[in-house]
């Protein structure tokens, strides 16, 4: 998954095959400008694909056929371009998947934009899936989760995936340029005076290591939480040493520190966080 906030959601589900407890339905955030529908394809095609790893192989018959868009065993219901998705649209892909798998492997039904279903529709998903047949799963997209009828939200699970704020506000931007700069000591490290204000440091420190990511991979602009600072964020090519797996590993240093932090409040978050930003700062600047 290319995108860092994509990443955990993919995890989750490619763990949940690999010891057979994938749920028969699954819903998201409807965001095809972070790669919420690449990521529905993505794993579409991991699931129909015949001989994956973590990812699909890209080479046996399902995933060629998969490539080419002929794939017998996927369906979709793109409500993208549409003004609502109707209950026949619902009932042809009903039909579809109770038959038996062309190929053989699993069946994939996806519904992007969920929230165009009308009440009809949804009560006819919702039927589908009290009695799901097996070896199928629903890949569901939504706008406005919340719109989905609560019967049909307990059918299903939620992929909860961290999406960069549509924007962050200037003064985020300008926390992660002052921390990007006290990082590479040209500023003192910012001072956490409590623990709100830690966490909110926290949330900021983890964007920019992911930005930092990004920076390392090439990513387009798009896939940057702070856009705003990625001049200064060409400093990093002087970090030879510097490597994706480094900065995944920050990434998700923030992450366990917030639950860490979440689980124990009584945690000394100030501290805690700026023993983290010292090491990378000496990282950054050689010095380990
Ligand atoms: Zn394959």
């Amino acid at each position: 998954m290319a995108a860092p906030w994509l990443r955990d959601a993919w995890l989750r589900l490619v763990t949940a095959f690999e010891s057979n407890r994938l749920a028969h339905a699954y819903y998201l955030k409807h965001y095809p400008d972070k790669g919420s529908n690449s990521f529905i394809e993505q794993f579409t095609k991991y699931l129909l694909c015949q001989s994956k790893g973590k990812s699909a192989c890209n080479q046996c018959k399902s995933c060629l056929l998969y490539a080419a868009g002929n794939h017998p065993d996927t369906w979709i219901l793109d409500g993208t371009e549409a003004s609502r998705i109707g209950v026949d649209e619902v009932r042809d892909l009903q039909k579809n998947i109770v038959n038996k798998a062309n190929q053989g492997g699993f069946k994939v039904a996806v519904i992007l934009q969920a929230e165009k279903m009308t009440e009809q529709a949804s009560n006819a998903l919702l039927k589908v899936l009290e009695e799901p047949p097996a070896d199928t799963c629903w890949l569901i997209s939504t706008k406005e989760p919340e719109q989905l009828l609560p019967t049909l939200r307990s059918r299903m699970q939620w992929l909860s995936i961290p999406y960069p704020e549509a924007e962050q506000t200037d003064e985020q931007t300008a926390q992660a340029a002052e921390l990007f700069d006290a990082l590479h000591k040209l500023t003192p490290l910012p001072e956490l005076k409590d623990k709100a204000v830690a966490a909110e440091w926290l949330n900021t420190s983890e964007r920019l290591a992911s930005d930092m990511l990004a920076q390392l991979n090439r990513l387009p602009a798009e896939r940057f939480y702070f856009p705003g600072v990625r001049e200064r964020y060409e400093r990093l090519t002087q970090c030879s040493w510097l490597t994706a797996p480094h900065l995944s590993q920050w990434v998700s240093e923030c992450r366990q520190l917030r639950q860490t932090y979440q689980g124990s409040p009584g945690v000394n978050l100030p501290l805690l966080l700026t023993l983290i930003w010292s090491r990378w700062s000496h990282f950054l600047l050689g010095e380990e």
